[in-house]
């Protein structure tokens, strides 16, 4: 297969690859990126075979990966902040992103395989806002954020409005996603990230990735959970009313209420890998895997006074 013509940019900083993306003012016919509608080109995973299949044909590419300044991972104590250039292997990879939010190494384990993760970049899986992704269901369970940009200024999006629905990002024409914000946990708080899919690497027919908080007597205080592949965008539930109280040390009980609560509200459909019965039926047994796995990890980090 070949895709469709397109007018290819290889800006080189910033405000060039901003300039190149620019939609056409009102009335010129014209633009300052070369005419027609423009996409960015980052690792090139999903779009290119999109481009290829026909199933995308924007009228210009506009190729991010010679501008170093988006090439970033900056970890704070505040969290881990991505650049558009930065993979997931070297995401992946970072001792001092796991430290701050262990949330994104275990994810980002689960996604495709080695030679994907090489070149697919953490923020263009955000972008592609694939509600089987396994990135922008961390991104929304944690409220964490995109910082966009433009020829007209930055915003910063919070996860909770950047899905819109499936392939469908809060983008504007013209917008470049430059980073994407992971906040830190809170004390006392596990994490874990469960899926299942057909083969290793596979898309997941559904995956859930948690969050518990303990109080100061070790029972959960808090518990979170964010779905892919169960709705069209990422779906986050709060579990705590189905949790609260039980008591971490003993193993939580069988977290059957919280399974049942999460098994009413997924709203999963029908496809050639699984029907939507399973699908909901998974969400309900992975969500107990996923809070017990990230009570033993708030146990731990507990443990060690974090
Ligand atoms: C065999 C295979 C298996 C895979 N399995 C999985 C999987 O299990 N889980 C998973 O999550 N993903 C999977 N992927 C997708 C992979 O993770 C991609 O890398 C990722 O989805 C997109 O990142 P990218 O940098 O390659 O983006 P690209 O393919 O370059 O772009 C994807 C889309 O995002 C837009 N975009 C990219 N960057 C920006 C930006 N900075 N600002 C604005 N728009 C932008 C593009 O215009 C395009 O619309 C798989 C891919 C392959 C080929």
């Amino acid at each position: 297969m070949k895709p469709p013509p397109f007018a290819y940019r290889a800006p080189r900083t910033l405000p060039e690859a901003l300039a190149a993306l620019a939609p056409a003012a009102p009335g010129t016919g014209s633009d300052t990126g070369g005419g027609g509608v423009g996409k960015v080109l980052a690792g090139g995973q999903s779009l290119i075979p999109l481009l290829n299949m026909r199933l995308a044909a924007p009228e210009r590419l506009v190729d991010i990966n010679r501008v170093a300044e988006l090439d970033t991972l900056e970890v704070t104590g505040a969290g881990v902040r991505v650049g558009a250039l930065a993979r997931h292997a070297r995401v992946g990879r970072s001792a001092e992103a796991a430290a701050v939010q262990p949330l994104l190494r275990r994810a980002l384990a689960h996604v495709a395989h080695p030679v994907v993760r090489n070149r697919g970049t953490v923020v263009g899986s955000l972008a592609h806002a694939d509600p089987s992704a396994e990135l922008p269901a961390v991104l929304a369970l944690l409220d964490g954020s995109v910082e966009a940009a433009s020829a007209a200024g930055r915003r910063t999006i919070p996860a909770g409005g950047f899905f819109l629905g499936p392939l469908e990002p809060a983008l504007l024409p013209g917008e470049l996603a430059v980073s994407a914000f992971f906040p830190a946990l809170p004390p006392r708080t596990g994490t874990a990230f469960v899926e299942i899919a057909r083969r290793h690497g596979d898309y997941a027919l559904v995956g859930v990735a948690a969050t518990v908080t303990l109080d100061a007597g070790l029972r959960v205080a808090a518990a979170r959970a964010g779905y892919l592949s169960v709705a069209g965008v990422p779906l986050v539930l709060d579990l705590t009313a189905a949790c609260a109280g039980a008591d971490a040390v003993s193993g939580g009980g069988d977290w059957e209420d919280a399974a049942a609560y999460a098994r009413e509200r997924v709203d999963p459909e029908s496809d050639i890998h699984a029907s939507a019965d399973y699908r909901r039926h998974l969400a309900g047994v992975l969500t107990g895997r996923a809070l017990r796995a990230a009570t033993a990890d708030a146990i731990d980090r507990a443990g060690e006074g974090r």
